[in-house]
């Protein structure tokens, strides 16, 4: 038992557009919040934070008449559009509580399961990752491809839990640790498990969304998986660097084949069109993709060496 006392608690939504959904999220959540203070779950000074990060629809109006109708609600506002990342970690920097729990604003995520964070959190438990069952519905190949996915991502040592987003409770010293990682590329999901603190997993079904759009288009996932990869793992460079040598090593090996059939003149070696075209292209083309990876991670280093800032508040509603 941590201490007979119950958590201040603090939920941190980040929110781009989704005045749709916002209504419904904040009467979900609040109903939620006032059960768990009844159980005697949570203190009854916990807050709910909604972090607006530059939307352009009415999400930012709605979230200061929110903040209006009592003070469990409290809004943050990004000077702009920063990207779900980067409000996720603004918020949990901003918010005040003894333990704060990340999640969307779509409530995909299973919010009855907040009380097994709390309890799992009371044991000792610093972070607590909500963890989607594996669907029985989802297809064979979804089910192999998901599989897939998080099998290459811990081959090239990324620390990601599987079927794990951003839905977890984390408790204050987590949050310090996490405060002390300023690096410009932040990807969350990684960067928790290298805490090291004691953690724990709750478990539930991930819903469909019920109102608004997605904002992760397959674009956005793309970069978002490159950027996973990119920032855990100096991998794609090895990997470069091993297929640089194998063809320098069997290209020696030829060149000395041919030499030897030269002089000893067995035979003609007779150079046709495509053993000299086809290599050309072949490693013309490796050398670019080579180029480009470690252009990649210049990039990123440019990016770091920077130093911006990964968020910046325009107002809040308390303070
Ligand atoms: N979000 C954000 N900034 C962005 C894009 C998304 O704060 O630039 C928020 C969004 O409002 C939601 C969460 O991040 O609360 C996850 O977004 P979404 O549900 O669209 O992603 P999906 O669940 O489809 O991956
Ligand atoms: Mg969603």
């Amino acid at each position: 038992m941590k201490s007979a006392k119950p958590p201040v608690l603090g939920i941190v939504v980040p929110c781009f557009n989704e005045e749709q959904m916002l209504p419904i999220t904040a009467r979900e959540l609040d109903a939620r919040m006032e059960s768990m203070i009844a159980a005697g779950l949570i203190d009854p000074a916990s807050s709910i934070y909604f972090i607006d990060d530059g939307s352009s629809d009415r999400t930012w109006e709605l979230i200061s008449e929110l903040a209006q109708t009592g003070s469990r609600f409290k809004g943050i506002k990004l000077t702009r559009n920063y990207g779900h990342q980067y409000a996720l970690y603004a918020g949990l920097l901003e918010a005040e509580g003894d333990a704060l729990i990340s999640i969307d604003a779509d409530l995909q995520d299973d919010i009855l399961v907040m009380d097994q964070m709390i309890a799992s959190y009371n044991e000792g438990n610093e972070v607590i990752y909500g963890v989607r069952h594996e669907r029985a519905s989802d297809t064979r190949f979804k089910r192999w491809s998901a599989a897939a996915h998080y099998r290459l991502a811990s081959l090239l040592g990324i620390p990601t839990l599987p079927n794990h987003a951003d839905f977890r409770l984390m408790s204050r010293r987590a949050i310090a640790l996490l405060s002390e990682y300023r690096e410009t590329n932040i990807y969350l999901r990684g960067v928790v498990p290298l805490l090291g603190l004691r953690s724990a997993e709750v478990y539930y079904k991930r819903k469909a969304r019920r109102a608004g759009q997605s904002k992760y288009n397959l674009k956005d996932m793309f970069s978002l998986s490159i950027a996973g990869v990119t920032s855990f793992s100096i991998m794609p460079l090895r990997i470069i660097s091993i297929v640089g040598l194998l063809v320098f090593v069997i290209s020696f090996f030829l060149g000395g084949w041919a030499l030897y059939y030269a002089l000893t003149g067995k035979t003609t070696v007779i150079a046709g069109w495509a053993s000299t075209v086809i290599p050309i292209y072949l490693l013309g083309g490796l050398q670019l993709l080579a180029i480009g990876v470690a252009g990649e991670y210049i990039g990123k280093t440019y990016m770091e060496v920077k130093k911006r800032p990964l968020y910046q508040i325009e107002k809040t509603t308390y303070k």
